[in-house]
């Protein structure tokens, strides 16, 4: 097996998904809209128990993969990854090109050249990198216009200089640094890891030691570690590029590599737990799924005033609320039950637009009759909603 190809067909990959997600909704959290999408599904703000569910069972896909597969969501899938080597890439390949051509010019002339041509490269590449970050975050076509408008001055337009600079910066200067540094995961990994997760490791066991001390598998790694001093180094990301160098060396001499990836499948007490409590959340985010109503109706009797007594009947004031949290417009048409004899002033059906919030007041009137109950209960019916309410008149006429 080839780790360095199979882990570049994986960058793609998630190069690709990377730009596709936010324009698919299959996961991005729009924040001026305060709308969460996953999986298809257009999630409100006030469904917090399906985003928690949802950003749970994501938190644990992570914890699962760290305690399985250590740190190969690093090498394989990290965008900061992809985009590191890809800028590191990007610049070997500019040199050769200049070398090649430029061969003559002075070293230090051909320097400045690769720089330049680097960073005309890089510059524009942070903007759409930029772009489709900020897009997990804002809807994509309002970024658009903020992009061509030049827009500074906005929250959204001030957040995408700042990620743009960033971008640019961490892929022309700090790369793979970053992960060395600062990245959380790294650290978390070093909690999460045990001898039980997949780990790269070296082995020479046999008496006649058969590494060559060519020490191109420290040559070749991105981390700028000895694989064979430790399995247990909080740098190495499972990369497996140390695996091919080694195979590719000893295979000259029709030996097989010292270098292997060990698999920790081993389900121990920590992995299983780790496993039902991803099981516990995913079963959680999939039964509020199943039960998610996508229009919500909600009504409020106003108190302002208890009653109003007119032509021989009594009037309560209502107050309604309906979400429609689907994708295609709602009809809801309330109708009256456990109240004999109510009128409802609002005849027709309401229709609310996918995304949109309709707010409206109206009135139930019954005949005022001597010796009625202060306190009548009933309910309001639409389609999908049965919803209680007290209905209140007055204890002798008025
Ligand atoms: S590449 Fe293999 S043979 Fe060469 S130094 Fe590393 S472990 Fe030894
Ligand atoms: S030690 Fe090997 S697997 Fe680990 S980061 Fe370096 S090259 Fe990749």
């Amino acid at each position: 097996m080839n780790w360095h190809r199979l882990r570049k067909v994986v960058h793609l990959i998630c190069f690709l998904a990377f730009l596709a997600l936010p324009f698919l909704n299959v996961v991005r959290f729009d924040i001026p809209r305060q709308r969460f999408y996953f999986a298809g599904y257009e999630l409100w703000i006030s469904e917090f128990a399906i985003i928690f569910f949802a950003l749970m069972f994501l938190m644990f896909l992570v914890v699962l993969s760290s305690v399985f597969y250590g740190r190969v969501y690093c090498g394989y899938f990290c965008p900061q990854m992809i985009f590191s080597e890809a800028s590191m890439a990007v610049e070997t390949f500019l040199r050769r090109k200049v070398v090649r051509k430029f061969g003559h010019w002075k070293a230090a002339t051909r320097e400045w050249l690769v720089r330049a041509a680097f960073h005309a490269v890089v510059g524009p590449a942070s903007i759409v990198l930029a772009f489709i970050f900020i897009s997990y975050f804002v809807e994509p076509r309002d970024l658009v216009h903020r992009l061509l408008s030049l827009d500074i001055r906005t929250a959204g337009g001030i957040s995408g200089a700042a990620v743009t600079l960033v971008a640019y910066l961490d892929f022309s200067l700090v790369r793979l640094r970053f992960c060395t540094t600062v990245c959380p995961y790294g650290y978390l990994q070093g909690m999460l890891g045990d001898a039980n997760t997949l780990l790269v490791q070296y082995r020479d066991g046999t008496p006649k030691k058969e590494c060559i001390e060519c020490k191109k598998c420290v040559r070749v790694c991105p981390m700028g570690i000895d694989i064979r001093e430790s399995p247990f180094q909080i740098e190495c990301v499972h990369c497996g590029e140390c695996i091919d160098a080694c195979d590719e060396i000893l295979g000259r001499l029709h030996k097989p590599g010292l270098i292997h990836y060990t698999w920790g499948r081993k389900l121990d007490a920590k992995r299983a737990i780790v496993l039902l409590v991803l099981l516990a959340y995913g079963g959680g985010l999939f039964a509020a799924l199943a039960m998610r109503q996508p229009v919500l109706t909600r009504v409020d009797p106003v108190r302002a005033t208890l009653y109003r007594v007119a032509d021989g009947r009594v009037w309560n004031h209502f107050r309604y609320t309906i979400s429609n949290r689907g994708g295609k417009p709602a009809v809801v048409k309330f109708s009256i039950a456990q109240l004999p004899e109510a009128t409802l002033s609002l005849d027709s059906p309401i229709t609310v637009k996918p995304g949109e919030v309709a707010e409206g007041e109206f009135d139930i009137s019954v005949p005022w009759a001597p010796h009625e109950e202060l306190v009548r209960h009933f309910t309001i019916l639409t389609r999908t909603d049965t919803i209680p309410m007290t209905f209140l008149a007055p204890s002798e006429a008025q």
